[in-house]
C-alpha cells in the first residue's frame, strides 16, 4: 500500500510497495515545495551530517512533519531488516536502476551493493551519472543536498532524456513491481529468523581493501554468505564476488556440563609446533624488515607467499610487541589470544572457545586469512619490480602503511577478518559455529 499524507499534497499512483525513502522524499519535497528546514523538524538530524535514509528516525517536535519522518523510515531498509541492514547497505552512495529512476522510483533494495541488477529491470545499479560520470550524492538528507531525480554536477535527468524531478504527471511505479517481492522475502526471513546469530557483523572486514576505506566489499561479502551459505534462495540473484567466501564449519558446541574439555597441555604443544618459525624461513632472512608493528613483512617478491603468510598468522596467537613476539600461556591463549582475535568475550559463546575442534576451526580460518593476505601483498611487490628503486621504497612505506592492520596483529589494530556465526540446528537443537573468511 502507498503511504497516506493527510495535509500534504500527495497522490497515491507516485509510489508503491518496496520504494525506498530517497525518492519518496524527493516527491514530497517538490511537490509541497519544502525545504530542509522543514525536514529538521520531523527527521533526527544529526549535527553536520543530516539524516541517513537507511534509518531516518522519526521525532515528534512537529506532528505533521513527523507523520512524514515516519513514512520515510517505514520505507526504509532499517525498518525492513533492523538487525542486518547497516551490514547489508550502504548510504555512502545513491544506487539506482536508470529505468525505475525514470518515472522517479527507487527500489530501498537497491542499497544493497550485493544485489547488483534492479531485480524489475535488469538493468545494472548505478552509482554515477550516464552523461558526466559524476558519483552519486550520498543516501542522505541534508543541509546542501536535497534527493532529486537528476545529476547534482551536470544536471542530467538520471534516467535517460526527460527531466521530471518537477513533472508530477511523469512520477509512477515500475509496471512489475511484484519482482521485488523474492528479495523481499528472503530479507524478511534473515530478520526473523532466530536461528542464525552473527556475532561480530558489525566489525568484520575482508582480506581485500576496498577502495578509499570503505566497506564495499565486506558488505558483498556478508550478502554472499547469507545467499549461499546460511539462508540459501535461488530466487535471489547471487552476488558477483570474484571469490565466494571461506565457510569453516560447522562446530557443534557443547555446554554446560557436556562442555569439551580445555585443551590439554599436549594439545597446546602441538598448537606451538604448528606456528613455530618453518626453518626455511632462515633463507629469506635479507628479504624481510620489520617495521614498528613488530611482524615482519616481504620486500620484494621473493619470499613465497606461504611463508609470509606463516608470519601474520602466528602473530595473531602470540605476545606481539615492537620488539619481541613470544607465546601465551595455554590458558592465555584460551582466555586471551582466541576471543581478542574474533573480537568477543569467551561467554558470548557460553561454551569454551577452547573446545578441540573450534580451536582448530580458528586456526584454519587465520590460516586462510594470512595467506589471502600474504598472497595480496606478494602481488603488490610483483608490481613494484619494474618501478626504479627509490620510488620502491617509497611505495613499500606507503603500503606497509596502509596495510599495517592486515599485516600485523589483528587485534591491536582492530582488524577482524573472521566472522564467527552461531546457527541453531532446527532438528537437533544443537548450535553450531561457522568461521568465515571473505
Ligand atoms: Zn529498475
Ligand atoms: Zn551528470
Amino acid at each position: 500500500m502507498s503511504p497516506i499524507l493527510p495535509g500534504f499534497v500527495w497522490a497515491s499512483a507516485w509510489s508503491g510497495i518496496g520504494e525506498g525513502p530517497y525518492t519518496l522524499a524527493a516527491k514530497i519535497i517538490y511537490a509541497n515545495n519544502l525545504r530542509t528546514r522543514y525536514l529538521r523538524k520531523g527527521i533526527l538530524w544529526r549535527q553536520g551530517k543530516g539524516a541517513s535514509l537507511l534509518d531516518p528516525c522519526p521525532t515528534s517536535n512537529d506532528e505533521m512533519a513527523s507523520s512524514l519522518g515516519n513514512m520515510l523510515y517505514q520505507a526504509s531498509l532499517a525498518a525492513r531488516i533492523p538487525r542486518l541492514y547497516k551490514a547489508l547497505a550502504t548510504d555512502r552512495e545513491f544506487r539506482y536502476c536508470a529505468k525505475c529512476i525514470s518515472s522517479g522510483f527507487q527500489a530501498a533494495i537497491a542499497q544493497i551493493p550485493g544485489i547488483v541488477q534492479c531485480p524489475i529491470h535488469g538493468e545494472i545499479h548505478r552509482n554515477s551519472c550516464i552523461h558526466c560520470g559524476a558519483s552519486t550524492p550520498p543516501y542522505f538528507l541534508n543541509n546542501d543536498h536535497l534527493p532529486s531525480f537528476s545529476c547534482t554536477e551536470c544536471g542530467s535527468p538520471l534516467g535517460g532524456e526527460l527531466l521530471i524531478d518537477r513533472r508530477v504527471d511523469a512520477w509512477s511505479t515500475p509496471d512489475r513491481l511484484d519482482r521485488l517481492d523474492p528479495i523481499h522475502t528472503w530479507l524478511e526471513r534473515i530478520n526473523t529468523s532466530k536461528d542464525i546469530h552473527w556475532m561480530n557483523v558489525s566489525e568484520w572486514s575482508t582480506t581485500l581493501q576496498s577502495p578509499e576505506g570503505t566497506r564495499d566489499h565486506t558488505r558483498d561479502a556478508v550478502f554472499a554468505v547469507l545467499r549461499s551459505r546460511l539462508l540459501p534462495d535461488k530466487t535471489v540473484p547471487e552476488s558477483n564476488l570474484d571469490q565466494k567466501p571461506e565457510v569453516f564449519g560447522p562446530f557443534v558446541l557443547t555446554q554446560g556440563a557436556k562442555s569439551s574439555p580445555d585443551l590439554t597441555e599436549a594439545e597446546y604443544g602441538t598448537i606451538l609446533r604448528r606456528i613455530a618459525l618453518p626453518p626455511e624461513l632462515q633463507k629469506y632472512r635479507e628479504h624481510f624488515r620489520t617495521p614498528s608493528f613488530g611482524v615482519a613483512v616481504p620486500v620484494g617478491s621473493l619470499v613465497p607467499p606461504h611463508l609470509h603468510a606463516h608470519l601474520i598468522w602466528r602473530a595473531q596467537f602470540q605476545k606481539v610487541t615492537s620488539i619481541y613476539c613470544e607465546p601465551y600461556s595455554r590458558f592465555d591463549f584460551c582466555a586471551v589470544a582466541v576471543p581478542q582475535l574474533l573480537n568477543m568475550k569467551v561467554n558470548r559463546l557460553e561454551a569454551k572457545i577452547s573446545n578441540r575442534r573450534i580451536s582448530d576451526g580458528i586456526l584454519g580460518a587465520t590460516w586462510n586469512a594470512s595467506l589471502k593476505i600474504a598472497v595480496e601483498w606478494h602481488k603488490m611487490q610483483i608490481s613494484f619490480r619494474e618501478v626504479p628503486l627509490p620510488e620502491a621504497e617509497r611505495r613499500w612505506l606507503i603500503a606497509v602503511d596502509r596495510w599495517a592492520n592486515r599485516l600485523g596483529c589483528w587485534r591491536h589494530r582492530n582488524y577482524f577478518p573472521i566472522a564467527v556465526i552461531k546457527v541453531k540446528d532446527r532438528i537437533t537443537g544443537q548450535d553450531h559455529l561457522y568461521f568465515v573468511v571473505a
